[in-house]
């Protein structure tokens, strides 16, 4: 997602980088970044892992995403 920022050099304060949900370490700009979604779960609560993570970090829950989504397809 784009977000459109006013450039006009007031205001006084710099908005703070997106924090990755993993490591909570601040994700710099213009560095690799994977968004998580995974589906509201009632069983598991999977969706309490989304969030905006470094690209190294994302992978562990990107590859339980991707098995989530074969499992959940149908087998025929
Ligand atoms: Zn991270």
């Amino acid at each position: 997602m784009f977000m459109d920022i006013p450039a006009s050099g007031e205001g006084g304060y710099e908005p703070l980088p997106p924090r990755c949900h993993s490591c909570k370490q601040f994700i710099a700009p213009g560095s690799p970044t994977e968004t998580v979604a995974f589906p509201v779960d009632q069983e598991h609560h999977l969706e309490d892992l989304n969030g905006l993570y470094h690209a190294d970090c994302a992978r562990p829950y990107l590859s339980i995403y991707r098995a989530l989504d074969m499992l959940s397809r149908p087998f025929f």
